[in-house]
């Protein structure tokens, strides 16, 4: 596993002001797309090309495009719904599927309550977001369904992780035929006992939409 730990002054900029606590939902939402994009940049890097002949107003020349199939975007419901837009903003021919998940208070255990993934991700390279990578649980349990249907190339943005978290996922597909990357904005110091992260920034679904 590679973890990236985007090291950018916006950077940190945005995430100071996403941790405080007086940020309300609007400016909050705001800050978190641009932080997407931002990571997005660097969360790309491997993005496979095809070579392409174009011709301009002056003369005729190579490039690339982005190779078929096209990537795929699975923001996890609900709080990497924040970010879908900062990334479709980057790459707007990517396709989107949605995973819904939800933490067990208690046990901390992740569930899936909703599935808008294609069945067959042979050949595709999959950009998870989900913006805190606490315990693991969550991603392992995401990127498990992206490897059943086929995915060996998956990025996760993560506006924050924790140590915890990071080890989890690293040990989970340690020697196995996966390439998996995280990319955040900015490595956290532990998880509390209730799961969050600390200094972290809260309950990013609270933050960006407010309590339901
Ligand atoms: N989920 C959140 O929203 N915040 C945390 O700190 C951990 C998990």
């Amino acid at each position: 596993m590679r973890t990236v730990v985007v090291q950018h002054p916006l950077v940190a900029h945005k995430l100071t002001t996403l941790r405080d606590e007086t940020t309300d939902s609007a400016t909050f939402r705001l800050l978190v797309e641009e932080l997407v994009t931002l990571l997005a940049y660097e969360a790309t890097h491997q993005l496979r090309t095809t070579p392409v002949t174009i011709q301009t107003p002056v003369a005729e020349t190579t490039g690339v495009h982005l190779a078929r199939p096209r990537p795929l975007v699975v923001p996890i419901l609900r709080a990497g719904l924040g970010m879908l837009e900062g990334m479709m903003r980057l790459m707007p021919t990517a396709e989107v599927g949605f995973l819904g998940m939800v933490r067990d208070d208690d046990s901390l255990i992740a569930s899936t309550y909703a599935d808008r993934i294609p069945h067959d991700l042979d050949g595709r390279q999959v950009f998870v977001l989900d913006p805190m990578l606490a315990t693991g649980g969550t991603l392992v349990t995401a990127i498990d369904l992206l490897l059943d249907r086929g995915a060996s190339d998956v990025t996760a943005i993560a506006l924050l992780a924790a140590p915890e978290g990071l080890r989890h996922v690293e040990e989970t597909y340690a020697g196995k035929p996966v390439d998996v990357t995280v990319v955040t904005a900015g490595l956290d110091l532990r998880l509390n006992e209730k799961g969050y992260i600390v200094p972290g920034l809260g309950d990013a679904g609270d933050r960006l939409y407010g309590v339901v």
